[in-house]
């Protein structure tokens, strides 16, 4: 038996094999054969795998992992050369154990049946350089305002005005960054015009869609968005979420992606919140200095966040993020800004008129379309702060009208959801037009606009869902005014 296995080792580990990798095993165990070389006499079954790096017998290392061409690893050593490839590249050839890796192992005898050529479709073809280098980005690929607000048209239900500018803002904004990062002007080339960023300031009342406008812009451009509450926003150095926790909130939503996170949108909502508290002596810490410190973030500078989490430690590996080419979005309810621009607008007209004028402007739904930068620092925020966010634009409250349409006519309307949940129970509902007109009375009653919608449906629905696929012989479902009201039941019709 043991004079088999010597010529067995001999004949696996030939003359180039290092002697004391060949000492290092027990000699009492099996041994490995050369890939290909198999001796008839045995089955490679009766013989232990060894690790091409260490020498050691599966009996001692552990289970090997086989690579093709029969050579066999252990994991120590598997894990030791991954270990070395994330640091440095690893190349396994230069180990003085592995005698075999610098060989074409097509050129060894017996190893025609063995088919090592790996088929082209398996490989990934080598860039080209110019390949690598091709911008990101194209202006063609940078849909046009027009296709921008039809896109948006599918999910938001008015805010016709909000939608158009919000469009031609994103458009240049992009545009912007795509001249940033041309090709730099050669020296004594007429430099470009300098394009201003364009970010946006958003006011509107609560549940108009200012965050789900913003959400769906940036669904439909395919970019990062991080969404921050400016009430949790503190100055360096007090309890709460400093300034660049924003930016890392947005490097986590591009997967760490650095160069995504940049081409990214930031919004900063309840922005009103941290306006300049009026008739105060001491220094307020809660409100003017987070705006001063959202400034350099505004304008463009290049933070420090960590990698992978949004806490600052000295575990955590740290990345810059330059903030210049981010898309800043700041949204308020503003609440008492619209009594502010009254107060202009009555002011600013001739005496004899005032009394009529505010009648007028008391009325007008419309009043916070009217706000201007005064108003604005009026309110509390300061002009820097403002000079920043360059475009304005204001959300309408939500009319009844508009709740109804909210409610059936976007792309993921609630109702087209509870429509195909019955549908695949092969129940067809439908929602009758006073019952919708019910359900956005409700929601006016709220204050919340649309937000409110998705509460009350959900509401009677509950039942509804519950009770329908009990009854397999149910196929349709009506539902009235008077369900809602409760002083009737909703119509249902049977299959047949
Ligand atoms: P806010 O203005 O307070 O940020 P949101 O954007 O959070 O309001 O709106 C709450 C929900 O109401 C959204 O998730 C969306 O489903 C719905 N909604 C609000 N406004 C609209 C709108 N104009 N069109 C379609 N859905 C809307």
């Amino acid at each position: 038996m043991e004079d088999r296995e010597k010529d067995k080792l001999e004949e696996s580990v030939s003359t180039e094999h290092d002697n004391d990798s060949v000492q290092n095993v027990d000699s009492s165990v099996n041994r490995e054969t050369v890939p290909g070389k198999e001796n008839h006499s045995d089955s490679d079954d009766d013989y232990e795998k060894i690790c091409y790096v260490c020498r050691r017998p599966e009996s001692k290392a552990g289970t090997m992992i086989t690579m093709p061409g029969g050579m066999n690893f252990c994991h120590d050593c598997m894990q030791k050369a991954f270990d070395s490839v994330t640091q440095s590249g690893f190349d396994f050839s230069k180990l003085q154990n592995m005698p075999y890796m610098n060989m074409n192992l097509n050129d060894l005898p017996n190893m025609d049946g063995l088919n090592m050529e790996i088929p082209k479709k398996n490989k990934v073809k080598k860039k080209k350089e110019e390949e690598k280098q091709k911008a990101e980005f194209s202006i063609r690929d940078i849909p046009a305002p027009h296709v921008i607000k039809s896109r948006l048209d599918e999910y938001v239900i008015g805010q016709e005005k909000a939608k158009k500018v919000i469009s031609v803002a994103v458009y240049n904004h992009y545009k912007r960054v795509l001249l940033q990062n041309g090709t730099p002007k050669e020296d004594g080339e007429e430099k470009d015009v300098l394009i201003e960023k364009s970010n946006i300031l958003m006011l509107g009342p609560t549940g108009s869609g200012k965050t789900y406008l913003v959400k769906t812009l940036a669904r439909l451009l395919d970019v990062p968005l991080a969404i921050a509450d400016a009430t949790s926003l503190t100055e360096a150095g007090y309890i709460g979420d400093d300034i660049e926790s924003v930016v890392s909130k947005l490097l986590s939503a591009a997967d760490n992606d650095v160069e995504k996170a940049e081409h990214g949108i930031i919004f900063i909502d309840e922005i009103d919140k941290i306006a300049k508290k009026k008739n105060i002596t001491n220094r307020d810490v809660s409100g003017e200095s987070v705006q001063q410190e959202l400034l350099k973030l505004l304008e463009g500078s290049q933070v420090e966040v960590p990698v992978g989490s949004n806490q600052k430690n000295a575990l955590t590996p740290m990345t810059t993020v330059d903030t210049n080419n981010i898309l800043f979005i700041c949204g308020g309810a503003f609440p008492d800004l619209e009594g502010i621009i009254k107060e202009r607008l009555t002011k600013s007209t001739t005496m004899g008129f005032m009394g009529e004028l505010r009648d007028k402007y008391e009325s007008d739904p419309n009043i916070l379309s009217k706000v201007t930068t005064e108003d604005l620092r009026a309110f509390g925020m300061i002009p820097e702060f403002l000079g920043r966010l360059p475009i304005v634009v204001t959300l309408q409250a939500l009319t009844k009208e508009l709740m109804v349409q909210v409610l059936k006519e976007p792309k993921n309307a609630i109702l087209k959801q509870y429509i195909k949940l019955l549908e695949l129970d092969e129940v067809k509902l439908v929602f009758e037009d006073e019952a919708l007109e019910w359900i956005a009375e409700e929601a006016l009653k709220k204050e919340t606009g649309a937000r409110a919608l998705r509460a009350i449906i959900e509401e009677f629905m509950l039942d509804i869902m519950y009770e329908i696929p009990k009854d397999s012989n149910i196929g349709s479902v009506v539902i009235t005014r008077a369900y809602l009201e409760k002083s009737g039941g909703p119509m249902i019709e049977m299959r047949g």
